[in-house]
């Protein structure tokens, strides 16, 4: 382990450009997953708190010069943050592997400068857009502009807390709105850096504000029931957004949910699969599995069957699991005890619905330090029945089900026969088998030969309880704006 990890940090609200601690002396204690170690104490917003954050992001966006300053300016300031991000992303990266037991590697080679290129991709973007004008004969001339909305709520989850929250933010302020973020309780360190960071790059006080706490009865409920907040961007679980939409209701708040998935990834008899089981085994264990986007059912044609589990099962046991910290690690644990609880129950559940277990299923052996950790194996069920609960729920960590399909029609009724339609995969060589399944696959993303490849001005959004609406490109900029329409008589 590194040094990194024996600190215990206190964690502060920043609130109107400045930390300050909770007004009622709460705080909570942060867990490294890798070993329980306490990482952090975390001062815990009261109601009081969150008022005052969001009056702070009221005022900020009333009285300026946020919302009325230039395009170019603000979009500067934003762009400015992602280049503070990349100079900090090894301090960044060491901090999200661990707080999320993730990978020191792939935070620091990919989600850090993810996070970084989300700022100024919306920055970039935003200075881009244009209205419209539609001239009415000689008499009227209409044109359109997009204003920002007000203060926004961001609210997101632990899987991949920095790089989901400046997904948000980046729209939320190259657009001129003003923000409360409140990361999830049990991975709030890199987030509660948004904004000292943002302060630095010099977007005014009150602009970005960051809370601590927990979901209903604390923070969240808070800033979703709050008057002040006119907007909730929220990406977590399913049943958090449907509380999350009641929460918003009387005040009419405007929502924008990314929420749980259980992709079908497909694959065909005429697949490639020297290229199909690397981008499978990453696409079923990468972040121990705890990934929206996750390719948790696979789908296998039968005629293929016995030689994918072969292959498949070999390349789950070239993973390396271990230290988060550790350059060579694919795979550290899960997030906290409550999730490995939660993700270990499937063991018993698929043990009890007669699943056939290929690979895993127990705590790995693992160094005396690390002894503790919420460690799980890379696991691999066949189960045959679609509807048993491993191939229903999400299980949100490294446990991944293969489920047999003869015909094409079958393979589809299986993809489609769940509450979540957030993404799929399909691998053939076939282009007419990949568009024609692509276009009946109900879900927000379908990737054919590939996965987890973003451009970040396409769509990105679930189908079904997946989520509500849409972010990426201008799908994010309409959700951060309100589209005036201006009637001139000539
Ligand atoms: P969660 O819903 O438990 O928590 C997410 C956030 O909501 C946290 O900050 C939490 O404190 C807050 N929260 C909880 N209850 C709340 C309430 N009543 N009011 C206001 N805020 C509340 O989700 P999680 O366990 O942190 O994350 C895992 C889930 O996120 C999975 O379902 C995963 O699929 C989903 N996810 C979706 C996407 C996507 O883009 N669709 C991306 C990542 C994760």
């Amino acid at each position: 382990m590194t040094e990194v990890a024996t600190s215990i940090r206190e964690v502060k609200l920043f609130i109107n450009g400045e930390y300050v601690e909770s007004s009622d002396h709460q705080q909570f204690e942060v867990k490294n997953p890798a070993t329980q170690e306490v990482i952090a104490k975390v001062h815990e917003a009261s109601y009081a708190d969150v008022d005052r954050a969001c009056r702070a992001a009221r005022q900020a966006f009333e009285e300026g010069p946020w919302r009325t300053m230039s395009v170019s300016e603000r979009c500067a300031k934003v762009r400015r943050m992602a280049e503070i991000i990349l100079e900090r992303k090894e301090e960044l990266a060491r901090l999200e592997a661990l707080d999320v037991g993730k990978p020191y590697q792939v935070a620091v080679e990919r989600e850090i400068p993810r996070a970084a290129e989300n700022l100024k991709f919306f920055a970039d973007f935003m200075e881009k857009q244009g209205g419209e004008v539609y001239p009415m004969d000689d008499e009227f001339l209409n044109y359109t502009r997009y204003e920002p909305v007000g203060v926004a709520a961001l609210i997101t989850p632990w899987n991949l807390p920095f790089m989901l929250t400046t997904w948000k933010l980046g729209p939320c302020l190259a657009t001129g709105n003003t923000a409360v973020i409140k990361p999830a309780e049990v991975t709030p360190l890199t987030v509660s850096l948004l904004g000292e960071i943002a302060k630095e790059a010099g977007i005014p006080d009150g602009v970005v504000n960051v809370v601590h706490g927990f979901g209903g009865g604390s923070a969240g409920e808070y800033m979703t029931t709050h008057p002040e907040v006119d907007l909730i961007s929220f990406t977590g679980e399913t049943t958090t957004g449907k509380t999350i939409m009641k929460s918003g209701a009387d005040s009419l708040k405007k929502v924008s949910f990314e929420l749980g998935g259980k992709a079908a990834n497909i694959i065909f008899e005429d697949a490639n699969l020297e290229k199909a089981i690397p981008v499978s085994i990453q696409a079923a264990f990468m972040n121990s599995g705890q990934v929206c986007l996750a390719g948790s059912r696979i789908l296998v044609q039968r005629t293929i069957l016995d030689e994918f589990l072969e292959r498949f099962k070999a390349a789950a046991a070239e993973l390396v699991v271990g230290d988060p910290q550790d350059p060579k690690t694919n795979m550290g644990p899960v997030v906290s005890e409550e999730h490995y609880e939660k993700v270990s129950s499937y063991l018993d559940i698929a043990k009890f619905e007669n699943a056939t277990l290929i690979y895993g299923g127990k705590r790995p052996e693992l160094p005396e330090n690390l002894s503790t950790g919420y460690y799980l194996e890379p696991t691999i069920y066949l189960q045959e029945n679609p509807n048993a609960r491993i191939c229903q729920e999400e299980i949100f960590g490294p446990i991944v089900t293969i489920i047999p399909f003869d015909t094409e029609e079958e393979a589809l009724a299986i993809a489609n026969g769940t509450d979540y339609g957030l993404n799929g995969i399909i691998w053939t060589e076939s282009l007419t088998r990949a568009h024609r399944i692509s276009h009946h696959v109900r879900a927000g993303t379908i990737w054919v030969n590939c996965w987890f490849v973003r451009d970040l001005r396409a769509p990105f959004g679930g189908f079904k309880k997946s989520g509500v609406g849409r972010e990426g490109g201008h799908h994010s900029l309409e959700f951060f704006t309100e589209a005036k329409n201006i009637c001139i008589a000539l």
